[in-house]
């Protein structure tokens, strides 16, 4: 569903990625992990093509992320086939970005009206489904100001939702949120890995990669250190690196 070939990234003098290969399968969740500064931002970023990747390469179920390739030489999508690319790709950040002149509705509605051309009536409905879904139904008509923060981080999931993405990525979904709303948001989480959504998550909550992740991947100065069960890589981490950083956050 995803396949990340060797793909490297640099900011300046800064190589944030360092040759990252990483595939995810079709109804797979996976969990990276790892210390600030590492990368994590940066590969979900390059997934959905928000940056520019200097080698490597990125597919959507087996078409390039933001490029075609032409007599073996890769040549920049225009921005209406990246935008089209993107929208087969849900994110949801730390912080929530719903806009703030919109309702929870009108936020859910926005991009499948005006990327996808679905008609307005049909719109409604199936965005009261997904406020319903991430049980946010009498929410409907409040604006961002009016929910907390666990409630606008579901309606962000609502609203990734209402684009029918392949793929789900979530950046510290919870980490911006007083610890008493963080469990509703990863509820919301666990049912649609359950439903078979493909996601990549990135996260401290080591309950929810445990019980959640097909695969934990722990990434340290822009490259894989290692990559397993979480069963695996809890109780029996091969690197050094990884058991500080279990140690750290456990
Ligand atoms: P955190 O856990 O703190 O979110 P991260 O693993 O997500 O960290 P990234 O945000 O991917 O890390 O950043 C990796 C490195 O790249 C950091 O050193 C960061 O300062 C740098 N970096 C990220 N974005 C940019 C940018 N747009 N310009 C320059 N440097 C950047
Ligand atoms: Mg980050």
């Amino acid at each position: 569903m995803v396949y990340v070939e060797d793909v490297h990234k640099k900011f300046g003098h800064l190589e944030v990625l360092r040759g990252i290969t990483l595939e995810v399968q079709k109804g797979q969740t996976i969990v990276i992990i790892g210390p600030s500064g590492s990368g994590k931002s940066t590969l979900l970023r390059c997934i959905n093509h928000l940056e520019k990747v200097d080698s490597g390469r990125i597919y959507l179920e087996g078409h390039l992320v933001g490029y075609k390739e032409v007599n073996g030489r890769l040549v920049e999508l225009p921005p209406k086939a990246v935008a089209r690319q993107r929208a087969e790709i849900g994110m949801v950040f730390q912080r929530f970005n719903l806009f703030s002149h919109m309702t929870a509705l009108e936020n859910v509605i926005e991009a499948p009206i005006h990327v996808r051309g679905v008609p307005k009536k049909q719109a409604i409905e199936e965005g009261l489904s997904l406020l319903s879904k991430v049980g946010l139904a009498d929410k409907a008509n409040n604006y961002p100001s009016q929910l907390s923060g666990g409630q606008q981080q579901r309606v962000a999931i609502a609203r990734a939702l209402a684009m029918h993405p392949k793929v789900m990525l979530f950046d510290e979904p919870t980490s911006a949120l007083d610890p008493e709303l963080v469990g509703e948001v990863l509820t919301v989480m666990e049912n649609l890995a359950y439903e078979g959504m493909t996601m990549i998550v990135v996260t401290h909550e080591m309950g929810f990669a445990r019980e959640v992740a097909d695969e934990v991947v722990f990434m340290d100065h822009g490259v894989i250190l290692e990559q397993g069960k979480p069963e695996d890589i809890f109780s029996n981490p091969q690197h050094e690196r990884t058991r500080t950083f279990l140690r750290a956050i456990l």
